[in-house]
């Protein structure tokens, strides 16, 4: 795979930060597409010539095992295209250039989700909006459709897929924090062995993963919490559907006798990697009264530590974790 693009980003991360907050975003966004207008190049050239993201080649597998032997080939010249959602636009700004794009939307056998009472297992093909609309993944784990429902527009939710936003590493989106609340796991497979990542020791850094080059994600699965938990997601977007400034989804457990306790939080835009933050300190032997609740705002305002960027302050990212800390825990409550 080639090299990024030198400075004046400091790394491809910061560029993205910095190129998604622009107007022309969404046009990045519109697939493999000519540099300008169709109609444009014709008058220019005579001829459409000329696309957005550097020459790759390009498979669409049918079955998962060419997939995983083409990728094994590959090693790292090879790039899994799942919904194109993040991939398309990166491919676009040229912050990827990767030699062989391997489509797996042909692997109809990834497009699972499965629930019961211990949790949902989501297959490598399921659309973020398959997830949001199981009844059974909604039961099993509310959490999930609190989140989801965060995730850009319905559009981009029909198309992108919720295992391919965690194998994208985006410390600003909500599902690879709902993994990490909920202490769940991914399934890699390669061409020679599968094996099991706690979501813990995925990620590693902003669009960094600890998937090995030939490595595909084949499954997330999301434990169920345990009985009397409530949960809740809240964020702010400078504009509807995009990435947070800031997200909190938040874990409240009761006993029978309605006294917390558990609880946990977890933070979008606040860090490299997902940040997990146990609230226990503040809530638990209490029953979530204002007083706790205000204590657990100030704990998260104690515990963050964001950079701040083109979006947002740092003191405003931390004034937020807090804010958004109490909000949450008002809706879980
Ligand atoms: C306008 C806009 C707004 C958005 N807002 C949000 C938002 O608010 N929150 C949010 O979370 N997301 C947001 N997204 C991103 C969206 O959720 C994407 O769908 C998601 O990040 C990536 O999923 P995908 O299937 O499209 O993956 P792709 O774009 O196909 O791939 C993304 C990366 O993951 C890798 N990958 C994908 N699948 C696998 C796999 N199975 N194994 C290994 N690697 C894999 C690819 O190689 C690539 O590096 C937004 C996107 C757009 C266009």
């Amino acid at each position: 795979m080639r090299a990024w693009p030198s400075p004046p980003y400091a790394t491809p991360w910061r560029q993205w930060v910095e190129l998604t907050s622009r107007r022309t975003w969404h046009r990045h966004t519109s697939a493999v597409v000519c540099s300008a207008p169709a109609q444009t190049l014709k008058r220019r050239h005579g001829r459409i010539t000329g696309v957005k993201p550097p020459a790759f080649a390009y498979s669409a597998p049918e079955r998962l095992d060419d997939a995983l032997r083409l990728l094994a080939d590959l090693g790292s010249d090879g790039k899994v295209l799942a919904g194109g959602q993040s991939l398309v636009p990166m491919l676009n700004m040229r912050l990827v250039a990767p030699a062989h794009l391997v489509d797996i939307n042909r692997l109809a056998e990834l497009a699972t989700v499965e629930a019961d009472q211990r949790g949902v297992r989501v297959g490598a093909l399921a659309r973020h909006s398959d997830v949001e609309r199981s009844a059974a993944a909604a039961e099993a784990l509310p959490l999930l459709r609190q989140a989801l429902r965060q995730v850009a527009h319905p559009v981009i939710r029909n198309r992108g897929t919720a295992v391919g936003s965690i194998a994208h590493a985006d410390p600003s989106a909500e599902l690879p924090a709902v993994l990490s609340l909920v202490g769940g796991e991914v399934t890699a497979g390669s061409s020679s062995r599968t094996r099991t990542i706690a979501a813990a020791d995925l990620f590693l850094g902003p669009l960094e993963t600890s998937l090995q080059p030939g490595e595909m994600l084949l499954s997330a699965y999301f434990p169920a919490l345990p009985p009397g938990t409530r949960t809740a997601f809240v964020e702010v977007t400078r504009r509807h559907g995009d990435y947070a400034v800031c997200g909190v989804a938040v874990t409240l457990t009761r006993d029978d006798a309605g006294v917390v306790t558990q609880s946990r939080a977890a933070y979008v835009s606040m860090s490299d990697t997902p940040l997990v933050i146990d609230l226990a300190e503040a809530l638990v032997g209490g029953r979530a009264s204002d007083a706790d609740v205000d204590a657990a705002g100030r704990l998260a305002t104690d515990r963050t530590q964001p950079d701040g960027d083109i979006h947002a302050t740092a003191e405003y990212r931390r004034h937020l974790a807090g804010v958004l800390t109490v909000r949450a825990l008002r809706a879980a409550a």
